[in-house]
């Protein structure tokens, strides 16, 4: 019986990725003034990576990133106005409006008040809490865990820290390995919703095997969902 629903943020309950990749071309055309079809993607991704220990998830360590890609793909031939001009960018993906997914709100408004619900989301701090409090999503939920990363430790902290059972639990999620493997990992049940466009860092092939992993097409199938696993004489 689940009685706690767990909720991703980015990509699952508002769009997220695409901001990234829109930001990403706007830095090709600054690289590409130096280098003429200079492809970024790769060397950007390299950077994220060697990255993110250190500056963890979201915009602030993004922009950074992409400051330092610029730099090394211009062989330091960027002009300060240039770099200028990348800061801003990442400025402006901190206030780019909150846009929800398909159906959210109803489902929300719909089990918020059935189940004890959680939202649990990684990233930086600042831009995270901006982006509950824009949403106007937060009165959906009786907690709200933003993480530095989404690992079955991590995971494990929240449940200890607000006595929830992860057999009892539902993670809702866009993420394979940061939304639904790990919880999987701790004996609690994970619905995929896949979004349209999958950050390199999340890809994962293929689905995980057991009873209590859920795929969900679009957040309204939610609902039929958690009527299934009510379902009398199922175990789950
Ligand atoms: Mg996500």
């Amino acid at each position: 019986m689940i009685d706690t629903l767990a909720f991703d943020a980015d990509d699952t309950l508002w769009h997220n990725e695409h901001l990234f990749q829109d930001t990403q071309q706007k830095l090709a055309e600054i690289v590409g003034r130096y280098r003429p079809g200079e492809e970024i993607a790769e060397a950007l991704y390299a950077v994220e990576m060697r990255n993110l220990a250190l500056f963890g998830y979201g915009i602030k360590g993004f922009t950074l990133s992409m400051v330092e890609a610029a730099i090394d793909l211009t062989a330091s031939r960027i002009s300060a106005q240039d770099v200028h001009r990348i800061v801003a960018l990442g400025k402006a993906m901190m206030t780019a409006p909150v846009e929800m997914l398909e159906g959210v709100e109803e489902v929300l408004a719909d089990v918020s008040g059935r189940y004890r619900t959680i939202l649990i989301t990684k990233g930086d701090m600042v831009d995270q809490t901006s982006k509950i409090e824009r949403s106007g999503l937060a009165g959906h939920f009786d907690e709200v865990e933003i993480v530095a990363r989404k690992d079955a430790e991590a995971y494990s902290r929240v449940f200890d820290r607000h006595v929830i059972d992860p057999a009892r639990t539902l993670m809702v999620g866009n993420s394979m390995p940061s939304d639904i493997l790990p919880v999987l990992e701790l004996g609690g049940h994970a619905a995929h919703v896949p979004y349209a466009i999958l950050w390199a860092h999340e890809a994962h092939d293929e689905d995980p095997v057991s009873e209590r992993f859920h795929r969900l097409e679009r957040m309204s199938d939610l609902r039929d969902l958690l009527c299934h696993l009510r379902r009398p004489g199922r175990h789950s």
